[in-house]
């Protein structure tokens, strides 16, 4: 079975390019160029070597020994949460940075929820010396004040948005309508696996390097380069996929994806796209999304601003479809737990999108000689106010 996308941008079912007229030229540039200037040798040397010296790569795999004793198996931590800025989200935004500039353009644009996708790609514009706005709802302004400032200190121009629920997707509609309206000089730089093709194949190229990065680290520590699980978070599945890629052909490791049931997904009020979703188009992709019976996008919601995305990409759509990859979901309360139990036994503060993952070492039964890798994706830094306000720290 192949979990590569097709000449269509396809995965199975799920993906292709569903996008107005007016941004079929900018598609057509990015899909005819995406590969030839990512295998490019001097497009990887450069993306390599910022990753290296600029953000931090390799990312430690971080044998966590005192969770390895308490679920008596093996437990490594892939630490994405050292990158800079604080996630995985600068392997994508300095590799598409690294792609805007091959294709000539002088100004970036950007969606944002949580912010953090928006304070990547303002630091990769401060790097390069280009212009970005980042588009961001009004109630996640007022929610993620800190990412705002970061972005605004950055030398980003945000731009609030005062339609639909003043959130994540309507921010990216507005994203989407700048870039009809600039399409000559504006880049858009997407923040997940999600959107037109070529989008989920370009990020989840540029995220592969945390799973080899993984299977070389595991060859040193351990003899073998494949483990026995994979465990990632999904929101849109950028980490997940990044984590996964390398080990996708290869069946005998086991991936998991923690999507968040945030009050329970009978409560109304989930982000468990793969259990509440059905087949539809959003942003330009045909995947599963949370929808109302009359196809309207229904709110979703996670404790977690990086979760509470009412899609997921097209790739974990075809994970699911195909049982490749097993999905679980996980309540606010169990995520927010896995936070302080973290934090209490390997001295890590872990976002609280990462700590969902966590959940599934109290539901899955491994062997003692099991290696289970867990990707961290980010630091709990920007959830400090969301963590003192649920323990009253
Ligand atoms: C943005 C974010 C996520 C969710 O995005 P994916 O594309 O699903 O990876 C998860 N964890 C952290 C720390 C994030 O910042």
């Amino acid at each position: 079975m192949s979990f590569k996308v097709n000449k269509k941008g396809f995965y199975g079912d799920f993906g292709g390019a569903f996008i107005p007229e007016m941004l079929y030229p900018n598609i057509e540039e990015l899909k005819q160029n995406y590969l030839k200037i990512i295998k490019d040798k001097v497009f990887q040397k450069e993306y390599h070597a910022l990753l290296k010296e600029y953000a931090g790569r390799p990312t430690p795999l971080y044998y966590a020994k005192n969770l390895s004793e308490l679920y008596h198996t093996n437990i490594y931590l892939k630490r994405e949460d050292l990158l800079h800025t604080g996630a995985h989200k600068m392997n994508n935004t300095i590799g598409q940075i690294l792609v805007a500039k091959r294709l000539g353009k002088k100004r970036i644009i950007a969606e944002t929820g949580a912010g953090q996708h928006g304070v990547a790609t303002a630091t990769v514009c401060a790097l390069m010396g280009m212009q970005c706005v980042v588009y961001m709802g009004e109630t996640d302004i007022q929610r993620q004040a800190p990412n705002v400032a970061r972005m605004k200190m950055l030398g980003s121009e945000v731009i609030s948005v005062n339609s639909g629920s003043k959130t994540l997707k309507d921010a990216t509609n507005e994203a989407i309508r700048d870039w009809i309206s600039n399409p000559e000089d504006t880049y858009y730089i997407i923040g997940s696996v999600v959107g037109p093709h070529p989008y989920p194949d370009m990020v989840a190229r540029l995220q592969s390097v945390i799973s080899k990065e993984i299977k070389t680290q595991l060859m040193q520590k351990r003899m073998a380069s494949s483990p026995d699980y994979v465990i990632a978070c999904v929101g849109g599945g950028s980490n997940a996929a990044g984590a996964f890629y390398h080990f996708l052909e290869n069946e005998k490791v086991k991936l998991i994806a923690v999507e968040a049931a945030g009050k329970g997904n009978d409560s109304g009020h989930s982000a468990a796209t793969s259990v509440l979703g059905k087949i539809g188009i959003i942003h330009g992709s045909m995947t599963l999304l949370m929808q109302s019976e009359d196809g309207q996008i229904t709110e979703p919601y996670s404790i977690s601003a990086g979760l509470d995305y009412p899609g997921i990409g097209p790739l974990h759509a075809h994970l699911k479809a195909t049982k490749r990859a097993e999905f679980v979901s996980v309540t606010d309360d169990e995520a927010m737990q896995w936070g302080l139990k973290l934090a209490r036994m390997e001295g890590i503060i872990p976002a609280i999108e990462s700590a969902h993952a966590f959940a599934v070492l109290d539901r899955q039964k491994f062997k003692p000689t099991d290696v289970v890798v867990i990707n961290l994706s980010g630091r709990g830094d920007k959830d400090l106010n969301t963590y003192i306000h649920y323990f009253n720290l």
